[in-house]
């Protein structure tokens, strides 16, 4: 009953897995293109399994992207480890609903195991409660609904009950270079993305400390800090020990951190230094899905005090009483599938000493990219400290480097803003990126700058 399907579909991933290292990267089709090729009309009677999958891979096929291949450098995104596909494949066989124990106390257990785990390699308090979510907008989402329960709740206040008109809010701070979906995650609790105060930052996008005390100490009353492990452009993180030195005369502070992907500098000895200070944070965002390599979707909300995220988490019904063993009391979602499966294979898989040396290479290659760019006469505007290379060509649109970039397949990077101009941004993320893909990539986006500045190129401006 299953054969067809699973071997249709194991066909499928194998034609595709062993050709994504070597095909264009990016795909040049145009949404009318992509829709030609997928058969739209809702059929009245069913078709076959083994034909609906095959034909389903065949129209899918022009329009992936090798996001997972060794030369996407675009945003940051990790590839997936073998044993953390295998795994996941495995979760899809046994179709948990990981929402309760009773429901599977498989994946309730694994949760837990993998959860310890990350807090151990992350060096964050082994008793934080953790919860596996899509990613790390929706842990930051979980994270702040715990801050927004405590700091609201310290005055007397119940939130999840009287909700948020009326209530003694926090003021919350946050850096001028937080991510969109931290701001996001504010407002979808009521913050409001304009209340939040604006911490000036350096000119790596770090919050600067002296502005830091400055905002605090115009604030009376509790307050919610926003900082940050990974700026998305630069890599580089917030000041945490001056941050927490400075909320430690505060009665009522929670300092939250959204480490999507920076957060991994803590797993590799000699990049934790950049995160110093983090563990005395209140709560922290990291992804699964960037730079540990476990496919699409993971993330991990983690709080320091359980309680605030159970309290502000947990539903109750009567069919449905929960406690601590249901992974529902931690996360925004009831029903969801048992991503701490991959997870768990993928950190078993590395062990201690493989992910630090993920981290580790990944930030070597960076290192790597950036000396060759710069060779090749870009600018590198970031200190490449972790994974992140920001690069702009001198004299050349930026936007038009990229469009020659993406169209010619070998590798694909995209655009960011940085100081108010546009610039390119490499990131490493991918597990199964060599020095020789970087050099390769570096070579042909010299070449096409080169290409694009030469008077004699008919696409010069
Ligand atoms: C990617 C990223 C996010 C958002 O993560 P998702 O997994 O896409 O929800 C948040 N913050 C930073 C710094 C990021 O790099």
């Amino acid at each position: 009953m299953w054969d067809e399907a699973l071997d249709r579909a194991g066909a499928w991933s194998r034609h595709w897995l062993s050709s994504v290292a070597d095909r264009p990267v990016g795909v040049p089709i145009d949404a009318a293109a992509m829709r030609a090729g997928i058969d739209d009309r809702l059929p009245t009677t069913g078709v076959p399994a083994g034909q609906v999958l095959d034909e389903l891979g065949a129209a899918l096929e022009p329009g992936l992207v090798a996001s997972g291949g060794p030369r996407y450098f675009g945003f940051v995104t990790g590839g997936a480890l073998p044993v953390a596909l295998g795994a996941d494949w495995m979760v899809s066989a046994a179709d948990q609903d990981a929402a309760t124990f009773v429901m599977s106390p498989a994946a309730a257990v694994v949760e837990e195991i993998a959860g310890r785990w990350v807090l151990d390699l992350l060096g964050l308090p082994d008793d934080a409660a953790v919860g596996f979510v899509t990613g790390a907008q929706m842990a930051s989402v979980a994270c702040v609904a715990a801050a927004r329960r405590a700091l609201v709740g310290a005055q007397g206040w119940d939130v999840e009950r009287d909700g948020l008109a009326g209530a003694p809010v926090p003021t919350v701070l946050v850096g001028e270079h937080a991510h969109a979906t931290m701001i996001q995650a504010l407002r979808l609790l009521g913050f409001g993305s304009a209340r939040a105060v604006r911490v000036a930052v350096d000119d790596q996008g770090r919050m600067r400390a002296d502005r830091f005390r400055e905002a605090l100490a115009a604030i009376a009353g509790p307050v919610l800090v926003c900082a940050q492990a990974g700026q998305v452009n630069t890599g580089v993180s917030d000041p945490f020990d001056e941050i927490a030195d400075a909320l430690e005369q505060r009665e009522h502070a929670w300092l939250h951190v959204d480490g999507a992907f920076g957060l991994w500098a803590a797993a590799a000895p000699t990049r934790r230094a950049l995160v110093a200070g983090v563990e005395r944070a209140d709560s922290w965002a990291v992804d699964a899905h960037k730079w540990l390599n476990v496919p699409y979707d993971a993330a991990m909300a983690i709080v320091r005090d359980r309680g605030a995220l159970t309290g502000a988490l947990t539903t109750s019904a009567a069919y449905l009483p929960l406690g601590d063993l249901d992974p529902a009391t931690r996360t925004p979602e009831n029903s969801r599938r048992a991503r701490a499966v991959p997870v768990y294979a993928a950190l078993r898989a590395l062990g201690r000493e493989g992910v630090a040396e993920l981290v580790e290479r990944c930030c070597a290659l960076a290192r790597q990219a950036a000396d060759e760019l710069a060779g090749q006469g870009l600018d590198i505007l970031n200190d490449v400290v972790l994974n992140q290379v920001l690069v702009r060509p001198d004299g050349v649109d930026v936007a038009g480097i990229a469009a020659a970039v993406q169209r010619d397949g070998t590798c694909w990077i995209g655009t960011t803003v940085w100081e108010d101009r546009p610039a390119l941004r490499f990131s490493v993320s991918n597990w199964s990126t060599t020095p020789a893909d970087v050099t390769r990539a570096t070579t042909r986006i010299g070449e096409l700058v080169d290409a694009l500045s030469s008077p004699a190129s008919p696409g010069a401006p």
